[in-house]
């Protein structure tokens, strides 16, 4: 009989979610949907010395502002609960006895200044990766080498002492991915690793397995770091006897820097300007804040669309996806292996797409907000001729006030460049005149203002990319923006001549 789809997300609320983390709980979601399966949240808090407050917090908001609605979780429950780890430590506990009586897994008293006696004496013998493994393990201190009544004398003087796998020696263990193919790892390259902590919590690897196979995980669709540890989950599957219900792999490729070399980390972005966690983080150490996608004005339909693309691709050309569309064209079959670069100009087409697409009420509101916000009053009512201008430009909610408040504020600064490459003797004798014949210009239409210019610019045998930027710039600040003629039309007569006046006053003599 086929399994229900079982997959999880499993974040350690180490900090903020990062992007690469939400693209795994969207290819986990999408599969879980795809197969009418549970999408299960497991908040993997094992690690109490590397709990971030509020990141739990973090990841559920996240989740919902996407849309992608848990089916069982710590707020949700289910009946495989508890959905955190620090709430399992019994389960934990008693796999463990499991495994020491089943010779799988054995004690270690080794104390940290011993441990590192032991990678010290390797180094010395040119050991290039010194490990706690199957040949160094026979001369520490655990219950493999030690006689049974001192390891119980320990254990009854409350000695610290940790619970290591035994992996055996020399051994191929092979895995299959559903992404990658076979996978083969030798036990050499492994450590005994610590699956219980001396104060009795389980590390992140055995947590992971025993929560996977009672959770009846059905696939593991992570990112690709977790690579080398599959081997070791494997094994654990093996020692508790639950090879047959162990879970399908699915390694997701990683995102890389834009340039496509190396990790994508959170420098990148910072140092490029943009956004890698979902929603603005303030880190409680640091007090610093880093915005979020959603705070720079990215969609939730957009970004889930970008994310989806970003190392699975559809079976053919189509790269608008609703949700629904995901849910329906997504296979793992169609997930690449290799890195992909993260392009942030490719967000960017998607959010404009997406905003674009939106009802022309739902962008006027954007506009009348930030109106309300600077407390403006749209006495002529010049918001939706304003946002009629705007529409085709913007990216970003916000970029309908932010391009487009010269409409209804006076410049305060103006673009330095244009002034530095267009501002001359010439333009301002031309921007003058303009400025005398639109006193008596009527009708003040664009088609008018737009013969009237192109009339001046013949008779003073000047270049119209010469004009332009410098009247825009007098008019607006900017250096771009919407057609310019329609601009004037709506910022009004006397308004143009004030601001031109103003502009000729403020900058006399090009530089
Ligand atoms: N807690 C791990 C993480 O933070 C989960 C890895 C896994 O999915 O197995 O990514």
């Amino acid at each position: 009989m086929e399994r229900t789809v079982r997959v999880r997300f499993a974040p350690s609320p180490t900090g903020a979610l990062h992007i690469g983390g939400v693209r795994t709980a969207l290819y986990n979601y999408l599969f879980a949907k795809k197969y009418h399966g549970k999408f299960i949240l497991r908040i993997e808090d094992t690690d109490q010395m590397r709990l971030v407050p509020g990141a739990e917090a973090y990841i559920l908001h996240t989740l919902q502002w996407l849309g992608l609605e848990v089916d069982e979780g710590p707020i949700q429950g289910g009946t495989f609960g508890p959905y955190r780890q620090s709430e399992r430590t019994k389960i934990y506990q008693e796999y463990a006895a499991q495994l020491i009586a089943k010779g799988k897994a054995y004690y270690a008293f080794d104390t940290p200044e011993e441990l590192n006696a032991m990678r010290e004496r390797l180094k010395a013998a040119r050991v290039t990766a010194p490990q706690y493994n199957t040949v160094s393990r026979e001369w520490m201190k655990n219950s493999l080498v030690l006689p049974k009544e001192e390891v119980i004398a320990m254990q009854q003087a409350g000695v610290p002492c940790v619970i290591r796998m035994k992996t055996p020696h020399q051994e191929d263990i092979r895995f299959h991915d559903l992404i990658r193919g076979w996978v083969k790892m030798n036990t050499t390259a492994l450590d005994d690793k610590v699956l219980m902590k001396s104060d009795g919590t389980p590390t992140y690897h055995f947590a992971n397995v025993v929560d996977d196979y009672l959770m009846q995980i059905t696939h593991v669709i992570r990112g690709e770091e977790w690579i080398p540890s599959t081997p070791i989950h494997v094994l654990l599957y093996r020692y508790l006897g639950w090879e047959t219900s162990m879970p399908q792999f699915a390694h997701l490729p990683l995102l890389l820097k834009p340039e496509g070399t190396g990790k994508l980390s959170k420098r990148d972005a910072d140092e490029r300007g943009f956004a890698i966690f979902p929603l603005t983080w303030k880190d409680p150490t640091s007090g610093v804040y880093t915005q979020g996608f959603r705070e720079k004005g990215y969609l939730p339909e957009a970004l889930l669309n970008f994310l989806a693309l970003l190392g699975w691709s559809p079976s053919n050309q189509q790269d608008i996806f609703s949700k629904e569309d995901l849910i329906k064209a997504f296979t793992i079959e169609r997930i690449g292996k290799s890195g992909i670069k993260f392009d942030i100009h490719k967000a960017e087409w998607f959010n404009q797409r997406y905003l674009r697409a939106k009802p022309d009420e739902v962008l006027v509101a954007y506009l009348l907000k930030a109106l309300e916000e600077n407390e403006i009053t749209d006495t002529q009512g010049k918001a939706l001729q304003v946002f009629r201008l705007m529409k085709e430009r913007v990216t970003f909610p916000q970029d309908f006030w932010l391009q487009g408040k010269f409409f209804f504020t006076k410049p305060t600064v103006y673009d330095e460049h244009i002034l530095k490459t267009k501002w001359t003797q010439q333009t301002r004798s031309v921007l003058q005149k303009f400025c005398n014949t639109l006193k008596t210009l009527v009708p003040f239409k664009d088609d008018v203002i737009k013969s009237t210019l192109e009339r001046l610019i013949e008779a003073e045998s000047i270049k119209i990319n010469q004009v332009m930027p410098i009247v825009r710039v007098a008019l607006t600040g900017l250096g771009a923006g919407p057609d310019l003629m329609q601009s004037m039309e709506l910022i009004g007569q006397k308004e143009c001549l004030s601001r031109i006046e103003t502009f000729l006053e403020q900058y006399p003599s090009p530089c």
